[in-house]
């Protein structure tokens, strides 16, 4: 089987930075807020164009802290694509809101900004949803979603907007990178996600300087001017300086990294665009650049995917599925009283997509090999 993310294929070419790096580390001891803290997040902002980059303990912490950062809390309705990895709605449900699902586009599979406004409205009229607060936007697989149609829903009813940027570091939005969408961004340093450490991590961007001062004290047990002064609830949330060091060893590749993203997603949209029944492939709309988190393609239906799946394995060739159980069907929100049928968009997504090996090492003939999987196994459905 080849890997799904070959990380042994990319250490191999980083080897001697992360190890010089580390060993920097080991010789100095700062293993809290160390200097490869301070210097990743000075890389980290001027990569993304924000004033302030804030690394913290991972992607769901950022989200939390976040949320807390802008004030929202119990009462409160945060709107939430209900594709997406639950991290998005946890954050939400953490500081004590209340998640509120919203469908997504079935070409871009981000948030539709129609069925937003359309969730705003039955929000309001429903007391139990509490405020229309905030709305989470993810750009799911890498792909930013439509911000501007977004970002004006949100304006008219006074919502506050969150970019989730987890999976989608090193894209570019309209000539602008993600993590520098919104008032708050955040991503993920996971090791599977396009900026991926050795270990969990992830960071904060914003240019709003107290927003960012507020985000520094929350981090350390909202410590205040002075050590052992406390101004606020935090948590523990840092960034290990190891992990910071390692983070700056894969920073030096990481633009090209995106780069070879792209060829591979543009071999595999070759190959499986020229089957007699082709499978959906990625639409990235003009002025976008995916920072290719997933390749994820879709089928005419479940059992072409599942077929399709099959015969992959058969061939050698991992796949995963993004996600199998939409939110609403999660059942840790039963509660939230949605039916299964809610969100069509979403319940067809899961049933018939598929994502396929993505890493910027990927041997191009693993495109060739799961096309030529991909056709076998449609003859027969
Ligand atoms: C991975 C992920 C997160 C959470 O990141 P962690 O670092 O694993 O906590 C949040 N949102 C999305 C969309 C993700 O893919």
């Amino acid at each position: 089987m080849i890997p799904f993310v070959d990380l042994q294929a990319q250490f191999r070419k980083i080897e001697s930075s992360v190890r010089r790096r580390m060993d920097a580390v080991l010789a100095h001891g700062q293993f809290i807020m160390g200097p490869e803290v301070g210097e990743l997040e000075k890389e980290l902002g001027r990569y993304v164009g924000v004033e302030h980059a804030i690394s913290c303990s991972s992607g769901t912490d950022a989200l939390v802290m976040a949320l807390m950062a802008l004030g929202i809390g119990p009462g409160d309705c945060v709107f939430v694509p209900v594709m997406t990895f639950i991290a998005t709605s946890e954050a939400v449900e953490r500081v004590g809101a209340r998640p509120c699902f919203v469908d997504v586009d079935p070409r871009t599979f981000n948030l539709d900004p129609s069925d937003l406004e359309r969730r705003i409205r039955d929000a309001k009229a429903d007391p139990k949803c509490g405020r229309p607060a905030a709305v989470m936007v993810v750009n799911l697989f890498g792909l930013c979603a439509d911000f501007e149609a977004i970002d004006a829903i949100a304006k008219k009813h006074g919502l506050e907007v969150v970019e989730d940027a987890a999976q989608s570091f090193g894209a570019v939005h309209r000539g602008r990178k993600s993590g520098a969408l919104a008032k708050i961004s955040c991503t993920s340093f996971f090791p599977a996600k396009p900026l991926g450490g050795y270990g969990d991590g992830g960071a904060i961007f914003t240019s709003d300087a107290a927003i960012a001062d507020a985000l520094r004290s929350m981090r350390v047990h909202g410590q205040g001017r002075e050590r052992y002064e406390h101004v606020r609830l935090g948590f523990t949330a840092r960034l290990d300086t190891l992990q910071a060091a390692i983070l700056l060893a894969k920073m030096e590749v990481f633009e090209e990294e995106i780069l070879a993203r792209g060829r591979v997603a543009q071999t595999y949209s070759r190959f499986l665009g020229e089957l007699p029944k082709a499978p959906v492939t990625p639409m990235i709309p003009a002025n976008e650049r995916s920072a290719w988190a997933q390749y994820s393609i879709t089928f005419a239906d479940r059992a072409s995917r599942d077929a399709a799946r099959k015969g992959l394995e058969a061939s050698g060739i991992p796949s995963v599925v993004y996600y199998p159980i939409p939110l609403h069907r999660q059942p840790v929100y039963a509660a939230l009283g949605y039916a299964p049928g809610d969100f069509p968009n979403a319940v067809r997504m899961s049933e018939t997509i598929l994502s396929l090996p993505m890493h910027p090492y990927l041997d191009e003939s693993v495109a060739g090999r799961a096309a030529e999987s991909i056709r076998e196994s449609l003859k027969n459905v």
